[in-house]
């Protein structure tokens, strides 16, 4: 199925915990959000670390296969739940799908508006998907003395560091205005970087932004004292984890912060939060990541006008009454009521 204006196929991937109630929820937003001349089809795929305790398969090839060959226009992921030891034959089915998808840039808005903080917080991370000390590639050796070293190799190519920069560039370019772009200061990471900063695009991309360095620990620093001076920034996999996840504690809850992990040939939408077991079942998770999730996907599908209906609808949901808001934000709604609320202003 190709993405056209008359129809769109999405693939939805809701795997373990929350995931089982926020993916509902982004989908009823979906399809009130489509015009009604569009013919939407949503196809239900598996995968999770429940999936695997009951059939030892984490990530089914059909799930893959749907995918790739076009089954769909796009995917929409929950969660999956980490077991908290090592399980023999089990490894994550988001991050197997992220490497057979190619899909090597984890972009992360990270948005308040202005009332529901004091600030007006709007910036994007480009966590970079694929590398870095995620390899998992681990050693420990004994010592002469008897005591032991551990090891981890971190891997940074020059091939997948010009990918994420260029990505990254792209998003600064289209939101320019008041565009301060970060790289980490990663020797290759950071070469590569400023070279598609200079030359990348046709130098296009030094006309039309302009760009700053920071080394990691001051970049989380300034992050918290002054959000509101962050727009775009881009870093490899770890960093890029670590400071989204600092930055969803700016806005609130991890429960409203999207992502979509982009490659140049799929898009899958995902929050950024885990599968929640604490709260799971209890019909309290708060949908908000996911729908923003979900616009993210249909924004890259084509579908802006419809994303940016949803972005202002939720918006407007976390303005409007404090009280009908899930726990995480304080409030005594649930997911029910937020979803309703979210369709109602749209
Ligand atoms: P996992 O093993 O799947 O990563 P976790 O225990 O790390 O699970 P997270 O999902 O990362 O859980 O959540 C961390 C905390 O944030 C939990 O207390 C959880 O309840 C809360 N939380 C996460 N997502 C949401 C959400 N959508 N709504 C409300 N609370 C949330
Ligand atoms: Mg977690």
């Amino acid at each position: 199925a190709s993405s056209t204006k008359s129809s769109l196929t999405i693939g939805l991937i809701p795997a373990d915990g929350i995931g089982r109630e926020v993916i509902p929820a982004a989908r009823r937003v979906i399809e009130a959000a489509l015009p009604s001349s569009v013919r939407l089809n949503f196809v239900d795929l598996e995968a999770g670390f429940e999936l695997f305790q009951k059939t030892g398969v984490a990530l089914p090839e059909e799930t893959v296969r749907t995918c790739l060959d076009g089954g769909v226009d796009g995917a929409m992921f929950g969660s999956v739940s980490s077991p908290s030891h090592k399980v023999e034959g089990y490894s994550s089915p988001i991050v197997a799908l992220r490497k057979k998808l190619d899909l090597y840039a984890n972009v992360r808005p990270v948005a308040s508006p202005a009332a529901a903080l004091g600030k007006k917080i709007d910036m994007v991370i480009v966590r970079e998907n694929t590398e870095c000390l995620y390899i998992k590639s681990e050693k420990i050796e004994k010592n002469p003395d008897g005591t032991r070293t551990a090891y981890a190799t971190r891997k940074i190519s020059e091939t997948a560091s010009r990918r994420i920069a260029t990505m990254a560039f792209n998003i600064a370019q289209k939101r320019a205005g008041l565009s301060n772009v970060l790289s980490v200061t990663d020797g290759l990471f950071r070469e590569v970087c400023l070279d598609v900063w200079k030359n990348g695009n046709n130098g296009d991309f030094k006309k039309t932004v302009r760009m700053d360095e920071q080394l990691v620990d001051s970049m989380v620093y300034r992050l918290f004292r002054e959000p509101e001076k962050f727009d775009v920034c881009v870093a490899p996999n770890l960093y890029g984890d670590i400071i989204s996840d600092g930055a969803a504690a700016l806005v609130g809850s991890l429960g409203v912060v999207a992502s979509a992990n982009v490659g140049d040939k799929f898009c899958i939408g995902e929050p950024v939060h885990g599968s929640a077991p604490d709260i799971a079942g209890k019909g309290i998770a708060n949908p908000i990541a996911s729908i923003r999730s979900a616009s993210m996907l249909l924004s890259h599908l084509g579908w802006s006008a419809e994303a940016k209906k949803i972005d202002a609808a939720v918006d407007r949901v976390l303005l409007e009454n404090p009280a009908q808001l899930t726990p995480d934000l304080g409030g005594k709604g649930t997911t029910e009521q937020v979803t309703q609320a979210v369709i109602r202003h749209l």
